[in-house]
């Protein structure tokens, strides 16, 4: 994608007065602002409607600089050389002198961060004096967005400006991480846990449905599109709009598909456009097809059921 220089300039100057701006990420777009201004952070939960005891990722452009604000272990710099820039976010100890806002933790002891690989909000991050944080740029417990038309659709002119990225490569958030201790997996994500596995050389523990709510990606609805969903569904009620994983060769106005083939990273990259379509196409409710549950599929599965608690 071509890097417009001027776009970068105009969300710098935003971002310096202290508004929120809509970036574009390889996993979805993200509402960013000042991480270490109140003020700024204060007008995302205004702006998403998120409570405010589910705090921001925070967005930076390497580790050097994220120095600043927490520390780290082996571990975190094993998964940092592999991954990063990219799907993973990890969960850290700030540090006393950290100058995050306390908004953006709700005061917690950690931090989540995150390094995007994007290369226009890379751009963005080199020209800023402060890291960004952003969560989804999309209305509390909604389908996230997955290019520009979607911030648009969710905020309309109430965000100041969208930075231009086009579509997501990934399309699904990334995967929370826990390392401050024993690695523990917080939300599935666009990074697979088993390639995570693999790079520690450990097994990994995974808490994305625990009692106490650690983290709000694992709120009961969330990632919805707004309409009733049912899963593993084989036979479709009238009125319902069916998607499944790969194309049917029988075609109806109310059959969408995931992916060609069945693949499941390109059904990753549709599923939160598909689901706002359905949506917009007026279907009443979405009956879902079984979708494999390995690799992202995984993900996609967590994802539909949330968001099948309406
Ligand atoms: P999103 O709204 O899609 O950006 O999701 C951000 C996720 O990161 C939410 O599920 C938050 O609860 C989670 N999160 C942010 N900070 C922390 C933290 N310090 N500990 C655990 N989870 C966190
Ligand atoms: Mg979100």
């Amino acid at each position: 994608m071509k890097i417009n220089l001027a776009n970068i300039k105009k969300a710098q100057k935003l971002l310096n007065k202290g508004e929120c701006v809509a970036i574009p990420t390889e996993t979805v777009y993200g509402l960013a602002a000042n991480a270490y201004s109140d003020k700024a952070c204060k007008k995302i939960y205004k702006l998403k409607k998120r409570p405010q005891n589910n705090p921001l990722i925070v967005h930076y452009l390497n580790n050097q600089i994220l120095k600043r604000d927490c520390s780290f272990n082996n571990d975190f710099l094993k998964l940092y050389k592999i991954f990063c820039p990219g799907p993973i976010t990890f969960i850290l100890n700030l540090k006393k002198n950290s100058k995050i806002s306390k908004i953006v933790t709700n005061r917690k002891k950690t931090l989540a961060v995150r390094f995007p690989k994007h290369p226009v909000t890379r751009n963005l991050l080199k020209n800023l004096n402060f890291p960004l944080a952003a969560p989804s740029a999309n209305l509390s417990s909604k389908v996230s967005a997955v290019n520009s038309a979607d911030v648009k659709d969710d905020f309309g002119k109430k965000v100041k400006y969208i930075l231009e990225g086009g579509k997501s490569s990934i399309g699904l958030e990334s995967t929370i991480i826990d390392i401050r201790n024993k690695p523990k997996i917080l939300r599935l994500g666009g990074l697979e846990i088993s390639t995570i596995e693999k790079a520690l050389n450990k097994k990994i523990i995974t808490r994305n449905n625990p009692q106490k709510i650690s983290s709000p990606g694992q709120l009961k609805l969330h990632y919805s599109p707004g309409i009733p969903i049912r899963l593993n569904v084989k036979k479709i009620n009238k009125g319902e709009a069916y998607l499944s994983i790969k194309n049917m060769r029988k075609k109806k106005p109310n059959f969408y598909f995931l992916s060609k083939n069945g693949n499941l990273n390109e059904a990753a990259k549709n599923l939160y456009s598909i689901l706002r379509k359905i949506k917009k196409n007026k279907h009443k409710s979405i009956a879902v097809g079984k979708i494999p549950n390995k690799g992202l599929g995984r993900t996609i599965n967590d994802r539909l059921k949330r968001a099948s608690k309406f």
